[in-house]
C-alpha cells in the first residue's frame, strides 16, 4: 500500500484529460501539498488553474468526518456498525418486498475504476442491472454511436497522435480550451502553431474561440449556429462534399476506396440528402451557406482532418444522430483508422471513461460486454460465481423518474443527482419518496441532505487505484492517506456491504486486488497489470501482459460485427422545446473552466470561487436592449420548470435570441431550467436546448 508515503505521484482529479500531479504529505495529517510532476506522461509537468488547486478542498472544514443516520427529519452521529446494519437490513427488505430492479445503484465517474467495478458488481450481485453513472448526462449519445458504428464507445485517436499529425480540427460542440485546457494547449494548440487549421462549430464563443484566435485569421473559422441545427450543418457539409465529387472525383474529397473496402450504408447516405435543400438548412443553421461550405472544403481537402465532438453535440434529444452524422463525415473521407485523425468525443471527468470501462452501465459488463450477450455473460459469471440478470436495466435518469413508484431504494457514491440532473427542482421532490438512500461522499451534497445514511469517504489524494483518461490511457492514483480517522475509502464500504450481505466475492485486500479480478472479466485491460502500468500508464485495448495499447483505433478493421465502419444519413430534428410567445428565447447551458459541473469541490476551493463565485446569463446585446438590461443587472431567467435569479453579462459572445448559462452553482443552477426529455436509444437528456425568457426589474 502507499499509505503514509511522503510524496506520491497521482493524477488530477478534475478533467478527462488525466495530467500527472504530486502530492506531498506535510507535518499534520490535514496538510495536504500540491507538487508539479515534471515527468507525467501526458502534460510533462504542467497543469491547469483546477489541477493546481486540487489540494484545496482535502481538508476543508466541510468534510464529513462521521457516520450520519437520519432520524426525525435530522442527522446525528452514528457507528460505522449502526450504518452497515441499517444499510444490509434496508436493501434486503426493499429486494424482499418489491424485488431486486426496487433498488437503484449510482457509480461515479469521479471516482476509481476499482471502485466502480464492485458497486457494478455489487448491484449484479444483488440482482439487477439499475446501475449507471454520470456518463448518461454527459456522453452517453455519443459511446452508443460510436459503439454501433466503429466499435468502441471511445477516443478513436490520442492527444498525442493528433498533436504529430492532424491538419485540420473539427470542433463541434466541443470547448477544449476551456474543459480540457492542458491537451488545448500542450497538443492542440501547438499543432495550430505548427499550421493546423480550426473549424469551431458552437453557438457560443468561448476560451477555444480566443485560444486559437479563431475570429483573427483567414484559417479558421467560428461557425457560429443556432442551438440544435447540427444535423443540418453537417448534412450541408456533406451534400458539399458528394456534390464536388460528383463533378470533380480527382480531387478525392471522397476517399471511394475507404468507402468501398471498408463501409457499409453510403448509398443510405446518398438518398437522405437528395432532396437536402441547403439553402433552406442554412437558414435553419443562422448562418451564410457559403461559410459552411468553405469549412466543408477545408475538411476535405486536409491530408488528415480530426472531430472532436463535445455535450454541445451529445446533450440532445437527437444526440445519437448528431454524433452519428459525424461519423459520417469521417467515413466518406477516410479519415479514420489514421494518426491525427477520427472522431473524438473529450471526456469530461478524470474518470468517466473508466467507470463505464469497468461496467458502471445497465446495459454493459466489464469491457462493454452487452449484459443480454449470454457468451459474454456467461464468461463473467464463472468468474464471479453467481448469475447476472440478462436484461439491461434502467439508466440514472430512468430510475430517477422512477423514484417512489418502481424505485424504492438507491445507493449513491459520489454522485449529485439533484444537481447534475435536468428539472433539478423535480428531482428534488420525487427523490423525497424514496423509502431509503444511502449516499457516500465527502461533503453533504445538496443530494446527501435527502439521504437516510450518510457515510464519509476519502478524497482521491487520501486513496489509491487506477483512472482512465480521454485518450483511454488507465494509470494509477496514489494516496498519501488520511485526513479523518473515522472516515473510510469508497473501496473499504463497497467491501464491507457486499460481504455482509453475500458472505463472499467482495471481500479484498487493496485496490491492487479487485484490478486482478477486473483484469479477468474485462478483456480490454486483461493485458494490465499494476507492474506494468507503471508511472506511464497503458492505452486500453490491452489484451495481453506485454501489449503496448493502441494509440488509435480501427488501422485495419472496425469493431463492428461486419468488420465495417456504418454509415447512415440522419435528418433534422428539431430540439423538443422550441421558443414560442411565452417563451421566446432558447436557453442554452455549458461549464466554465474554473468550476466542476455540480461545484461539490470547485466551489469550495478558494482559488476557483474567486474567479467565478457566482451564476450568470450571457445576452446578447440586441436582446439586451430589446428588454432594456444593463449589463451586470440582476435577471430572473425562466423556463416551465423553474427560475433563477442570475447576473446578466451582455456580450456578442452569444447569439441574438440565446441566451447561455451554467449548471455549477445550486441555487441557481441551470438544471432548475433544463429539459428532462431523453434521446430515445441513450437516454441522455436535451441539456442544450429548452424555451427560456427573462424578466428584469427585479427588487434590488
Ligand atoms: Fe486537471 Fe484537466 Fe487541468 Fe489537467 S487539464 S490539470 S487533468 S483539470
Amino acid at each position: 500500500s502507499s499509505d503514509n508515503q511522503d510524496t506520491v505521484k497521482t493524477i488530477c482529479p478534475y478533467c478527462g484529460v488525466g495530467c500527472g500531479i504530486q502530492v506531498r504529505q506535510g507535518e499534520e495529517p490535514g496538510d495536504v501539498q500540491f507538487m508539479p510532476w515534471g515527468e507525467a506522461p501526458v502534460n510533462e509537468g504542467r497543469v491547469c488553474i483546477k489541477g493546481g488547486a486540487a489540494t484545496e478542498v482535502v481538508d476543508h472544514e466541510d468534510r464529513l468526518t462521521d457516520p450520519l443516520i437520519k432520524e426525525d427529519g435530522e442527522f446525528r452521529e452514528a457507528t460505522w456498525e449502526e450504518c452497515f446494519e441499517y444499510i444490509v437490513d434496508e436493501l434486503e427488505r426493499i429486494r424482499e418486498s418489491y424485488g431486486s430492479d426496487a433498488t437503484g445503484f449510482f457509480g461515479s465517474s469521479k471516482t476509481m475504476n476499482e471502485e466502480n467495478y464492485l458497486l457494478q458488481k455489487l448491484a449484479r450481485r444483488y440482482g439487477t442491472n439499475n446501475v449507471d453513472n454520470c456518463t448518461r448526462m454527459c456522453h452517453a449519445s455519443t459511446v452508443w454511436a460510436l459503439r454501433t458504428s466503429l466499435g468502441a464507445g471511445a477516443m478513436t485517436n490520442s492527444m498525442r497522435d493528433l498533436r504529430e499529425e492532424c491538419d485540420l480540427f473539427w470542433i463541434q460542440g466541443a470547448n477544449p480550451g476551456e474543459q480540457h485546457p492542458i491537451a488545448n494547449s500542450q497538443y492542440f494548440r501547438q499543432a495550430v502553431l505548427d499550421g493546423a487549421t480550426v473549424i469551431q462549430v458552437d453557438p457560443h464563443a468561448n476560451k477555444t474561440t480566443r485560444s486559437f484566435q479563431i475570429d483573427d485569421t483567414d484559417r479558421h473559422q467560428h461557425l457560429q449556429l443556432n442551438p440544435g441545427t447540427d444535423i443540418p450543418l453537417l448534412n450541408i457539409v456533406l451534400k458539399t462534399i458528394l456534390e464536388h465529387h460528383e463533378e470533380h472525383p480527382e480531387d478525392g474529397w471522397i476517399d471511394e476506396e475507404f468507402v468501398e473496402a471498408r463501409t457499409e450504408g453510403f448509398d443510405h447516405l446518398q438518398e437522405t440528402l437528395e432532396d437536402f435543400d441547403k439553402e433552406a438548412a442554412a437558414e435553419e443553421c443562422g448562418l451564410p451557406l457559403e461559410d459552411i461550405e468553405l469549412a466543408a472544403k477545408k475538411y476535405a481537402e486536409a491530408d488528415n482532418a480530426a472531430i472532436f465532438t463535445g455535450m454541445g453535440m451529445s446533450q440532445h434529444a437527437c444526440g445519437v444522430d448528431n454524433v452519428q452524422n459525424e461519423i459520417n463525415l469521417a467515413l466518406i473521407t477516410g479519415n479514420l483508422g489514421r494518426p491525427g485523425t477520427g472522431v473524438n468525443p473529450l471526456r469530461g471527468q478524470n474518470n468517466v471513461q473508466g467507470t463505464c470501462d469497468v461496467g458502471a452501465m445497465p446495459n454493459v459488463l466489464p469491457g462493454y460486454q452487452l449484459v443480454d450477450d449470454d457468451e459474454a455473460r456467461t464468461r463473467v459469471e464463472d468468474v464471479w460465481g453467481f448469475e447476472v440478470p440478462d436484461e439491461p436495466g434502467l439508466t440514472n435518469v430512468e430510475i430517477s423518474h422512477q423514484f417512489g413508484e418502481a424505485v424504492k431504494g438507491l445507493y449513491v457514491m459520489g454522485e449529485n443527482p439533484i444537481m447534475s440532473e435536468p428539472d433539478a427542482n423535480q428531482v428534488a421532490e420525487r427523490i423525497q419518496d424514496l423509502e431509503f438512500m444511502v449516499v457516500q461522499d465527502i461533503f453533504m451534497t445538496e443530494t446527501a441532505k435527502y439521504a437516510d445514511v450518510v457515510l464519509p469517504a476519502t478524497t482521491w489524494a487520501e486513496r489509491s487505484g487506477t483512472v482512465t483518461n480521454t485518450d483511454r490511457r488507465v494509470q494509477r492514483m496514489r494516496g498519501v492517506g488520511k485526513v479523518h480517522e473515522n472516515t473510510k475509502h469508497d473501496l473499504e464500504i463497497l467491501s464491507e456491504v457486499g460481504t455482509r450481505l453475500f458472505d463472499e466475492g467482495f471481500d479484498f485486500d487493496d485496490p491492487e486486488d479487485v484490478f486482478e479480478e477486473l483484469r479477468q472479466v474485462c478483456p480490454i485491460y486483461h493485458g494490465m497489470t499494476y507492474d506494468l502500468l507503471g508511472e506511464e500508464g497503458l492505452h486500453w485495448p490491452c489484451y495481453q501482459p506485454g501489449d503496448e495499447g493502441d494509440p488509435f483505433l480501427y488501422e485495419h478493421e472496425f469493431d463492428t460485427e461486419s468488420g465495417k465502419g456504418h454509415i447512415e444519413g440522419v435528418s433534422h430534428q428539431p430540439p423538443r422545446e422550441t421558443p414560442d410567445d411565452e417563451y421566446p428565447l432558447i436557453l442554452t447551458t455549458a461549464r466554465l473552466e474554473e468550476h466542476y459541473n455540480t461545484g461539490t469541490m470547485s466551489r469550495r476551493s478558494p482559488t476557483l470561487n474567486r474567479q467565478t463565485p457566482e451564476n450568470f446569463v450571457d445576452v446578447h446585446p440586441a436582446d439586451a436592449e430589446r428588454y432594456g438590461i444593463e449589463d451586470g443587472e440582476k435577471v430572473r431567467l425562466k423556463s416551465r420548470r423553474g427560475e433563477i435569479t442570475v447576473e446578466a453579462q451582455v456580450t456578442e459572445d452569444t447569439k441574438e435570441g440565446v441566451v447561455w448559462t451554467t449548471p455549477h452553482f445550486a441555487a441557481a443552477s441551470a438544471n432548475r431550467l433544463t429539459n428532462d426529455v431523453l434521446d430515445e436509444r441513450s437516454k441522455i437528456p436535451e441539456y442544450k436546448a429548452a424555451a427560456a425568457e427573462i424578466e428584469v426589474g427585479l427588487e434590488p
